[in-house]
Formats: C-alpha cells, sequence, structure tokens
C-alpha cells in the first residue's frame, strides 16, 4: 500500500468535490507530527484545519475517551441524557465572553452550529435578515453557504441561494479597507437593502479565516455591538476556526472586549471529535420551542468527553499563554525569510497561533501569487511540512500549529519552510 495507490483509489470513490490538498496518507499522528502508509513523517502545521489545538491524541483526551467508550457511545442526549453534556454546558457557558447568563445547544458540526444561530436569531427578533461579510466561510450547508462569502469554490454552481442574506466588506488594512469603510457600507446596507428593523443578526468572524487570516480591528468589533445594540440586531460571533485558545484567548472576541449574543463553536472544542455547539445569552437561546433545536449525535458523549478533557488541558498547560509564544517564535522566523524575500511575501500577520503568510508579485499587494502559494502547499508536503493556503484570492499561507507544538518542532518547521522557498524562488 503507497500514497499513489491509494489517491488513485481516492480518484475512482471519491466525488472530485471532496478534494485533498495533499496525497499523503496517514497511518499515525501524535502531537504535531504525522506518518503516512510510507513511513514518511511530516510536521503537521494544519492541526487538521484548526482542530487539533492540543496536538493529536492527547494522552488526557485519548484516556477520556476511552473511558467513555467502556461506557457507552450513543444514547442520544435528547432522549436519555448524560451528566458530562450538562458539566459541558456549564463549562461553555463559563467561557463564553460576558458576564451575561448563557446557555448551550449542543450540534455535531460548524455549519450546523452557524445554521441555529440563525434559526435561534429569527426565532428570537421575529426578523428575517441576516448580514455576513464578503469574504467570510460560514460553512458549505444550504443556509451557511448563502452566508459565505467566496464563489469559487463553494458557492459555484450551487444557488439559488437562501434569500434575505446580505454582505458588508469586512475591514482589511493590508487591502486599504478601513473599520470606516466597513460601516459606511453596513449603513448603505441599511439605506439601499434592507432596513436595520428587519436584520435579526450580523454574523462576523473575529478574525476571517478562509477568507485570508484577517483580523477584524477591535474597534470595528465595538462599533459593531453598538450598531446592533442600537437596532435590536443580534450579534453572533463566528468562532469555530479562533476558539479554543486559538489566538491566545480562549475566544477571539476578547480582545475586542464584546459580548457576542450568540457564538459559534467547534473544531478545537474536542481534538478531533465531532461536536460543535452554539452558546448565546439564556434569553436569546430559549427563544425556540422545546424539541427546535438539536439532532441525533449533538453532545454525543464521545464528544463530551474529549471535549471536557481539552478544557483541562487547555488550563492545565496554560495553552493561551503558549499560542502567544507559538504565534511569536513563527512570526519572527517569517519576517527573517520577508527579508530576503521583500517583493513576495507582502504581508505577515497573525493573532496567537493564527498566524498567515500573504504573497505578491513585485510587493504589490494587488498583485496576488496563488501560483506560488500553490506549488509552496505541494512542495512543502513532499519535504515533510503540511502547510495549509487559504484567502478568497488564494495567495495566503496560513500556520496552525498544535498549540503544544515544541519550540524544536517549530525551528525544524521554519527550516523547512525557508528551504522549500528557497527552491522555488
Ligand atoms: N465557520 C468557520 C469560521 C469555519 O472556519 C468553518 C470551517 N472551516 C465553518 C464555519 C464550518 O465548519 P464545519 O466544516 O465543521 O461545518
Amino acid at each position: 500500500m503507497n500514497n499513489a495507490s491509494l489517491q488513485q483509489r481516492k480518484d475512482n470513490a471519491f466525488a472530485r468535490g471532496q478534494g485533498t490538498l495533499t496525497h499523503a496518507y496517514i497511518e499515525k499522528a501524535r502531537n504535531a507530527e504525522l506518518w503516512d502508509v510510507e513511513g514518511k513523517r511530516y510536521i503537521d502545521l494544519g492541526s487538521g484545519i484548526a482542530v487539533v489545538n492540543t496536538g493529536h491524541n492527547h494522552p488526557k483526551v485519548q484516556a477520556a475517551v476511552q473511558a467513555q467508550l467502556e461506557k457507552f457511545s450513543h444514547t442520544c442526549v435528547m432522549v436519555t441524557p448524560y451528566e458530562s453534556a450538562v458539566e459541558l454546558a456549564e463549562k461553555l457557558n463559563d467561557a463564553a465572553p460576558g458576564e451575561t447568563p448563557k446557555k448551550t445547544v449542543f450540534v455535531t458540526t460548524g455549519a450546523e452550529a452557524v445554521e441555529n444561530c440563525v434559526k435561534i436569531a429569527r426565532a428570537h427578533t421575529g426578523r428575517s435578515g441576516v448580514i455576513a461579510f464578503q469574504g467570510g466561510f460560514h460553512g458549505r450547508t444550504n443556509l451557511t453557504m448563502g452566508l459565505t462569502g467566496k464563489i469559487a469554490p463553494y458557492k459555484a454552481g450551487f444557488g439559488p441561494f437562501p434569500g434575505e442574506i446580505y454582505h458588508a466588506p469586512y475591514p482589511n488594512e493590508y487591502h486599504g479597507v478601513s473599520t470606516e469603510d466597513s460601516l459606511a457600507a453596513l449603513n448603505m446596507l441599511f439605506t439601499c437593502d434592507i432596513e436595520p428593523g428587519r436584520v435579526a443578526a450580523i454574523i462576523i468572524e473575529p478574525v476571517q479565516g478562509e477568507g485570508g487570516f484577517y483580523p477584524a480591528p477591535p474597534a470595528f468589533l465595538q462599533a459593531l455591538r453598538k450598531l446592533c445594540d442600537q437596532h435590536g440586531i443580534l450579534l453572533i460571533a463566528d468562532e469555530i476556526q479562533t476558539g479554543f485558545a486559538r489566538t491566545g484567548k480562549m475566544f477571539a472576541s476578547e480582545y475586542a472586549g464584546i459580548e457576542p449574543d450568540l457564538m459559534t463553536m467547534a473544531k478545537g472544542i474536542a481534538g478531533g471529535f465531532p461536536i460543535a455547539a452554539v452558546v448565546g445569552k439564556a434569553e436569546v437561546m430559549d427563544s425556540p420551542l422545546p424539541g427546535g433545536l438539536g439532532g441525533t449525535y449533538g453532545g454525543s458523549p464521545i464528544g463530551c468527553a474529549a471535549a471536557l478533557a481539552v478544557l483541562d488541558v487547555i488550563k492545565e498547560e496554560q495553552l493561551c499563554e503558549r499560542a502567544l509564544h507559538v504565534g511569536d517564535r513563527i512570526v519572527e522566523r517569517l519576517r527573517s525569510l520577508q527579508t530576503r524575500y521583500p517583493q513576495t511575501i507582502g504581508n505577515i500577520r497573525n493573532l496567537g497561533a493564527m498566524i498567515a503568510m500573504e504573497l505578491v508579485r513585485d510587493g504589490d499587494v494587488n498583485q496576488p501569487n496563488a501560483e506560488l502559494t500553490k506549488a509552496l502547499v505541494g512542495e512543502a508536503a513532499k519535504q515533510g511540512l503540511i502547510l495549509l493556503s487559504c484567502g478568497i484570492r488564494g495567495n495566503v499561507i496560513r500556520f496552525l500549529p498544535a498549540l503544544t507544538i515544541t519550540d524544536a518542532l517549530i525551528s525544524e518547521s521554519m527550516d523547512l519552510l525557508e528551504q522549500t522557498f528557497d527552491a522555488l524562488m
């Protein structure tokens, strides 16, 4: 069995829509390292797309899951519940930013969490409109695809899209969109497209993820909070990629000191086990009727056991502090690479361990170098380094290491990145 033959079988068996970034078929994973079926070792700077913040197979998470498997694996929390789900909801309610009492609903995927935020916001406000941001990513289901602000590949050929969704420009300093520009555009939406009294919610990623790793200025998030309060609109923070210590805080909204009305949680919540949640102000969360929310697997016992262990590990191993350290180390190395390639590495930015390098031509922000980005991802994988790309222009390398990655592995991964970069230039 080798990677090439597995890729051949995959190409024959999978719809091409579910693409793969590399042809490395993984057999074993530990912390920030992977080994494929040919015994080749990789340093993983993608963490399964920001999922294993606590590293692959963290011993505590593994032990918690194994212990739960000995007891039971599924009963459905809506039929015969169990304590771990209650405990997890209590802990998530406490962890969410702000002092207002919170409640939780469990689902299975990130997209489902986003969908439920919209349902809850509509039920609470009796309004239908939702405003999202250009370049945003909220999922691939019908409603979340409508919220997602990027056509290829997420929306191409999949229309018509659900109604009453509007997009505003996301503030983006590097691309010349200021906080004021975005706020002015929102006001134009209210003037030209939908009156604020019909808007149920505004949904925003505090750091735009798939769209290119652009952090929203805290002043913008604070202004959004104010705008929402002024018009009775609910503010939804999509923290699916930014959550669980990734940015150096438990949730990125904390940097702006805002309290969202509703938040999505997924990915890093459970170290690789599929569980997701909406956490929000209790009064808002209780708007839908009993039975109006949920799902067969929402809050699965395995997911709850893993998530409780992840929360312990984040605290015990001080992963918020560690995320800042990891971010600093990687950014330091990227900046030194940038001094050698100033015309190509247009911008380096990070919030904790959510780190990005934007590649351009001739130092020009308006000439995205998507070809080099793709080549770098492909070549790095051959050299044993898993990198992810992102960005609406396809020209951003994003770094999402496990927060438990060792300093030695960070150094080795940056050496590999430099070598790969040199070879391609
Ligand atoms: N929102 C954000 C901000 C995301 O990053 C993602 C996944 N990349 C999603 C929603 C969708 O999550 P899932 O793939 O688990 O449905």
